[in-house]
């Protein structure tokens, strides 16, 4: 039977490469909604469009022509042609994709296209059916709650922040983790405002990575996959 597997949680908390992996292990496709919003940034920021104009933010989201691959060997997102799966790691979007993403206009259109991604990936699509890992911060609760398996991947806000320090800097001194706490705390604060991630609804499993590596934290999703 096709599994639909929805992950929340915050920034840093490891969901992407847990989520990249499980979707591999288990031969199900990978979807990764928070590019989705980094791509409707970057592409306001291209149309020029003032990210303090709410209509002229959501137009620009539903009218972006976003093309969203869903293998989770390699996923990528062009936005009209265009290549923007590295552009869209850069702090040129990290630090203002809260903006885009507090739009109630601009996340109801990603929302419509999320739930038809994980429809197509449930039905048919690039898994065959098998189903899909679809990974956020409304997954389990807006996007898909009716999900086969709903869990919420949190980890202390130090060992986020250090997980994201090394990422950006390659270490985690406490410089890095100063320069990295504005774009891990103040995201989580402002995206907060709009949907909740940090507490786990009814029905959904908490996993917590604080003191597991990588791999253990992969194994622990897959348990809960696998019941
Ligand atoms: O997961 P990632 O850090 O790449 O997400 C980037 C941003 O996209 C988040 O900071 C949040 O503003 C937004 N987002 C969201 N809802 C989702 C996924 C991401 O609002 N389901």
């Amino acid at each position: 039977t096709p599994v639909v597997v929805a992950v929340d949680g915050p920034s840093g908390s490891g969901k992407s490469s847990v989520c990249r992996r499980v979707a591999s292990r288990r031969g199900l496709a990978y979807l990764d909604t928070g590019a989705m919003y980094r791509a409707a940034t970057w592409w306001c920021l291209e149309q020029g469009v003032d990210l303090d104009d709410g209509d002229a933010v959501a137009e620009a989201v539903r009218s972006m022509p976003l093309v969203v691959g869903v293998d989770p060997a390699g996923p990528t997102f062009h936005v009209d042609g265009t290549d923007v799966g590295e552009a869209i790691r850069g702090s040129a979007i990290s630090t203002v994709v809260s903006r885009v993403a507090t739009n109630l206009r601009a996340r109801a259109e990603l929302g419509d296209r999320q739930r038809h991604l994980i429809a197509v990936e449930r039905d048919g699509g690039f898994s065959g059916g098998r189903g899909v890992v679809a990974e956020g911060r409304d997954i389990t609760t807006v996007i898909a709650p009716d999900a086969d398996v709903r869990l919420l991947l949190t980890a202390s806000e130090e060992v986020r922040l250090a997980r994201r320090a090394t990422e950006l800097h390659g270490q985690a001194g406490a410089a890095a983790v100063e320069a990295t706490r504005d774009q891990v705390v103040r995201r989580d604060r402002e995206d907060s405002t709009v949907v909740d991630f940090l507490t786990a609804a009814d029905g959904v499993v908490t996993v917590d990575s604080s003191t597991l590596d990588l791999e253990e934290t992969v194994e622990a999703v897959l348990a809960v996959v696998d019941e």
